[in-house]
């Protein structure tokens, strides 16, 4: 996924005083939340559907019609029965020639795009915007409106005389008074989104199978928007195959986790692009669906396992970031998406990392160490079950189970449900490591071992005696492939950095870079570009968009030649934002044998994994 916006989503931006920054020094064991229904006061419905942007901006679009019996439904309740190819345009508008405008830039991050359109309306006292491409997922700047290309032609010289060297003119529909469509073979249907619908609930679009409806929207453009409303369900089928391939990582607990994640991004973005008419895009941007041929018979498994289910805090559901591969550490949300500030995942380390060891003493059985601990000695080998039971029930011994965290000198980090919990180990803390199934009695506890080498989100049960972890066991095998996390090295010359800096700051002539931030996993947050006369500052993910890299987890070095800086060595790890959920994280995760709820408990901290209850008409 690239960039996220905040849009109608910042209704649930309140957010938990977050439950998983609280340091728990853990007493008595806590019942565990049980996932289930969402309170009954929390707004969160399950939409009946979701509207997919697939394309934007067209003057015509060919229907290959149909595979069952098809109808357009108009917005005023008209009905018409479709067969075979037709074609819809918009309705030209009254008295509506067009305007000419000038396309300045196609961006990547929304927000740097947003701010160009604003120096741009500054510096040249004209309009200018910027608005996604549903297909490409660039944003793409505009200025100006001209009556003819004349003057287009005209500001364009002006503009290219003040640096902006790659202009054209494109031609955008007034806005319409009364939008309409104009059907092949129907003639004018009034209103501003058209819905073909079919029996088979299947329809065919740009050349691809899409379940649900094909809706046509009339943008302010005076352009059809291609849109797919597809039934919540069919929409994250689509997604999860696409987004974490089921033939690729065959691991169902990771597929599951990755279906709940997307159903909750949907569900939170739902209606970001409502202006536009739809709700999501379908490329990286935003999840990349891929229709009907993409669906996967594992995917379709974990989605129907998972059905309904979102990832929930303060009654909404929750930024569910996600990422390809985090480089072993993922980040605070805000720090890569300044403007969710306080509002989603905070960052973990991730299996890919590498393990996280635990040293300790390694010596007797289970029961002897705790019997020794407690104080307790020449107890009788059949006794020992028994005594050790009582010392629970008088609160002596706690046991406490969780996911790891990790380890801060003494002090063993645990996530359980996505609380975060500390408990210090004692100075001899004995370490046993077991395939026992959690929850297995203290009296078959594995064998100890000097050292634990236990991966970030494996399971862990801790025996405390006197508050501190006299006993630590490690239950997750340590099956599947080794995690590790894959560098990456680039290499790009002054002059290729300046040409792309240029597209988001003409006329900066960029001399050099200065890191000026990094979060606690290490990503650059903030970069100043240095230029010939002035210098700007970039934030979060647009600095990767900017440099073009796969990460914002770099190192960068410049590499003189001649005197002069030549170029920039860039060296990092991690592919995507690395927020949120990792996925090759929850692949390996699953792959030694956690549960999807203890994956995603362990990227998203605490959340509630809820089942809201559905729109009407769904
Ligand atoms: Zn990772």
């Amino acid at each position: 996924m690239g960039e996220r916006i905040r849009g109608v989503a910042g209704r649930w931006i309140a957010v938990a005083g977050l439950a998983a920054t609280a340091c728990l020094l853990l007493a008595a064991t806590r019942p565990v939340p049980v996932p289930g229904p969402v309170p009954a006061s929390a707004p969160t419905v399950l939409p009946a559907e979701i509207r997919v942007g697939l394309a934007t901006d067209l003057d015509l679009l060919d229907v290959s019609c149909c595979e069952s019996r098809s109808w357009l439904a108009a917005e005023d309740g008209a009905r018409h029965e479709v067969d075979g190819r037709f074609s819809v345009r918009p309705a030209p508008g009254r008295a509506s020639p067009g305007v000419h405008r000038l396309q300045v830039a196609a961006l990547r991050d929304r927000w740097q795009a947003e701010r160009l359109a604003v120096r741009l309306a500054e510096s040249l006292a004209q309009e200018a915007d910027s608005v996604l491409d549903a297909a490409t997922g660039l944003y793409r700047v505009r200025v100006g409106r001209y009556g003819d290309r004349e003057r287009a032609e005209e500001a364009r010289g002006r503009l290219r005389v003040e640096g902006f060297d790659d202009v054209w003119i494109a031609v955008e529909g007034a806005v319409l008074e009364d939008p309409g469509f104009v059907v092949e073979g129907i003639g004018r249907i009034v209103g501003r989104r058209l819905r073909l619908a079919s029996e088979g609930a299947v329809v065919d679009i740009l050349g691809r199978r899409y379940r649900g409806a094909l809706e046509l929207f009339v943008n302010d453009r005076a352009r059809l928007n291609v849109v797919n409303a597809a039934p919540l369900e069919d929409y994250v089928r689509a997604v999860v195959p696409v987004e974490l391939g089921p033939d690729l990582y065959p691991e169902l607990e990771a597929t599951k986790a990755q279906a709940v994640a997307a159903r909750t991004y949907a569900v939170r973005h739902r209606g970001e692009w409502d202006d536009e008419g739809y709700d999501i895009c379908a490329t990286p941007l935003c999840q990349v669906y891929g229709g009907l041929e993409a669906e996967h018979p594992r995917s379709d498994a974990a989605v129907a396992a998972t059905s309904g289910e979102i990832l929930v805090a303060s009654g909404g559901p929750i930024e569910a970031l996600y990422t390809a591969s985090c480089g072993g550490r993922t980040e605070l949300v805000d720090r890569v998406f300044p403007r969710l500030a306080g509002d989603g995942p905070t960052g973990a380390l991730c299996v890919e990392g590498g393990v996280v060891p635990l040293v300790g003493a390694a010596g007797g059985t289970p029961e002897q160490h705790l019997l020794e601990a407690l104080g307790l000695t020449g107890v009788r080998e059949r006794r020992r079950a028994e005594r050790l039971d009582r010392a629970r029930s008088r609160g002596a011994l706690q046991v406490v189970a969780g996911n790891l965290g990790q380890l801060d000198g003494r002090l063993l980090h645990l996530r359980r449900d996505g609380v975060r919990l500390s408990v210090p180990l004692a100075p001899e803390a004995d370490l046993m490591t077991t395939e026992a199934p959690p929850g297995g009695s203290p009296t078959n506890l594995g064998v100890p071992v000097g050292a634990l080498a236990a991966a970030p989100g494996d399971r862990v049960r801790a025996y405390l005696i006197g508050g501190r972890a006299a006993l630590v066991v490690h239950e997750t095998p340590a099956r599947g492939g080794q995690p590790r996390a894959v560098p990456w090295s680039l290499w790009r010359s002054r002059s290729s950095l300046r040409e792309a800096v240029e597209k988001s700051f003409p006329g900066l002539a960029l001399v050099s870079l200065r890191v000026l931030g990094r979060g606690g996993s290490g990503r650059v947050f903030r970069l100043e570009l240095v230029g010939e006369r002035r210098s700007v500052e970039v934030d979060g993910l647009a600095i990767r968009w900017l440099l073009d890299l796969p990460e914002n987890l770099v190192r960068m070095t410049p590499e003189t030649g001649a005197g002069e800086v030549a170029g920039w060595r860039f060296e990092g790890s991690g592919r995507g934002h690395g927020v949120g959920m990792c996925q090759i994280g929850a692949y390996l995760m699953a792959q030694r044998g956690l549960g999807y709820r203890e994956i995603l408990w362990h990227y998203y901290g605490a959340v509630d994994i809820g089942r809201p209850g559905s729109a009407p008409g769904s």
